[in-house]
C-alpha cells in the first residue's frame, strides 16, 4: 500500500472519483471551481457525475483494465460511496494515492468492524451483537432482547437489509430473509432525534467540523435536514468531539460523516459512519462559507481547509422520486434553492434532487418555527 506522504496536489491535477452519483457530481463541480479536473469511474456514461466531468471511465468497479486506466489518469483517487469492492480499492491504493485511506472504507463497509472500532475508541453505540451462526440468534435474543433492529453487516443503506424484531421467530425470519449472511442485531433506541456531524481532515492533521444537524427520515430515506440541530449546546459539543476523535483515530484525509441518535437523557450514540460527503451536508452548499464538497476537494488535494462557518439557519429537503417533477412550482418560490442531479429516469425512492431554504442565523430555532416552516414549505 502506498503510504500518504502528505502530498499537495496543485490546481490542474486530476481527481479520480469512484462512483458516478449525485455526490460525485457535486464533488466534480466543486473541484472545477478550484481549477481541478475530474475523472469519474462509474457504471454508465449517463450517471450524474459523468455528465459534468472531464473523463469518464464506464466499467464494472472491479474491471482490471479500466482500473489501470483510471489509476494512470488520476493524481489522487477518492470515492463517493463506500460499498466499493474492497479488492478494487486495495489495488488502487497500491498504484496511486487514495484518500481517504482504504481502512476508512473497510470499516464503514461492515457494521461489525464499524461498531468494534467505535466501541474500542470508547464511543457509545446501541447495544449490539454479531450474527454469524444460528447459535448467535439465541445469544442475541438473550442479550439484546426486544424490540431490536436486525441489519445485514454489509451492503445496507436507506433501511435495506433491515428488520424490526419483536419476537424470537422474527429473528429467524430476518436472518433467513437475507440468506444467512453476516449480520448484527442491535437494541432499538427510543431516540428523541437523529443528528449528524461532518468533519473534514487534511493530510497535515488540520480539522474543521460543521455544525451538528438534525435529520428526519421518511420511508427509511432522509427527508429533511435541520441546521442547526435542536439539541442542547452540551450535546452538540459532545457530538462534534466524537466525530473529531473518530477522524483522528482513522487517520482520515477527506470527510467523515457520523450519524448519531440523541436520547431523552442527552446521551449520544453513534449509529453509522461514512467517509465521504453526506446527504445531511447538502445544506452547506447554500448556507456555509465552505460547503462539504469544496472541503472534501481541499482535504484530498492537501490544501488548507476552509471555514465551515454557517452563515444562516437552513432547512434541506430531499426530492425523492416524482417529488422532483414539481421543479417548476419549487422554482416559483424565489427563496428556495433547487438542486437537481440530472437523473434521466425517475424511480420511487430514488434521490432526484434537493432543495434548501435559508433562515436568519441563530444558535437556536424559535419554538415551533421549524415545524411551521416545513408545513408551509412547498
Ligand atoms: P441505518 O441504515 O443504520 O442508518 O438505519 C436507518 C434508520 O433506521 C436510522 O436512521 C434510524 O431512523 C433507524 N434505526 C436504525 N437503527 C436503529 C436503532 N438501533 N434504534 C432505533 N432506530 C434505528
Amino acid at each position: 500500500m502506498t503510504t500518504d506522504s502528505g502530498a499537495v496536489l496543485p490546481p490542474g491535477s486530476v481527481i479520480g472519483i469512484m462512483g458516478g452519483g449525485q455526490l460525485g457530481r457535486m464533488i466534480t463541480l466543486a473541484a472545477a471551481r478550484l481549477g481541478y479536473r475530474c475523472a469519474v469511474f462509474c457504471e454508465s456514461e449517463t450517471d450524474p457525475a459523468a455528465q459534468v466531468c472531464n473523463t469518464v471511465i464506464a466499467a464494472p468497479y472491479g474491471d482490471p483494465p479500466a482500473l489501470r486506466r483510471f489509476a494512470a489518469i488520476a493524481d489522487v483517487v477518492t470515492f463517493e460511496f463506500e460499498n466499493l469492492p474492497r479488492d478494487a480499492a486495495t489495488w488502487l491504493s497500491e498504484h496511486t494515492l487514495v484518500r481517504p485511506n482504504v481502512r476508512c472504507l473497510e470499516i464503514s463497509q461492515d457494521r461489525v468492524l464499524e461498531k468494534t472500532f467505535l466501541n474500542d475508541l470508547g464511543v457509545a453505540t446501541a447495544p449490539w451483537t454479531e450474527i454469524n451462526d444460528a447459535a448467535a440468534l439465541d445469544r442475541a435474543w438473550d442479550t439484546i432482547g426486544s424490540p431490536a433492529v436486525f441489519k445485514t453487516a454489509q451492503l445496507g443503506y436507506d433501511g435495506k437489509g433491515q428488520a424490526m424484531i419483536r419476537t424470537r421467530e422474527q429473528l429467524d425470519e430476518a436472518w433467513d430473509g437475507v440468506d444467512r449472511v453476516k449480520a448484527v442485531v442491535e437494541g432499538f433506541i427510543d431516540f428523541t432525534c437523529e443528528v449528524s456531524v461532518i468533519v473534514a481532515r487534511a493530510p497535515n492533521g488540520q480539522i474543521q467540523c460543521y455544525d451538528v444537524v438534525e435529520n428526519q427520515h421518511a420511508n427509511h430515506i432522509l427527508d429533511v435536514t435541520i441546521a442547526p440541530a435542536r439539541i442542547a449546546r452540551k450535546t452538540a459539543k459532545e457530538a462534534r468531539e466524537i466525530a473529531v476523535s473518530m477522524a483522528e483515530a482513522l487517520d482520515l484525509t477527506g470527510l467523515l460523516a457520523v450519524e448519531m441518535f440523541v436520547t431523552g437523557d442527552g446521551k449520544v450514540l453513534v449509529n453509522e459512519i461514512a467517509p465521504r460527503p453526506h446527504n445531511s451536508g447538502h445544506w452547506t452548499l447554500d448556507a456555509c462559507v465552505t460547503d462539504q464538497f469544496e472541503q472534501m476537494v481541499r482535504a484530498v488535494c492537501g490544501l488548507p481547509l476552509g471555514t465551515p462557518a454557517r452563515l444562516s439557519n437552513a432547512l434541506m429537503r430531499n426530492l425523492i422520486g416524482d417529488q422532483a417533477s414539481r421543479w417548476h412550482d419549487i422554482l416559483r418560490t424565489p427563496e428556495t434553492k433547487l438542486h437537481l442531479y440530472g437523473k434521466a429516469e425517475t424511480r420511487p425512492g430514488r434521490k432526484m434532487g434537493h432543495m434548501t431554504r435559508l433562515y436568519p442565523l441563530a444558535d437556536h430555532w424559535a419554538p415551533d418555527s421549524v415545524d411551521a416552516a416545513l408545513k408551509h414549505w412547498n
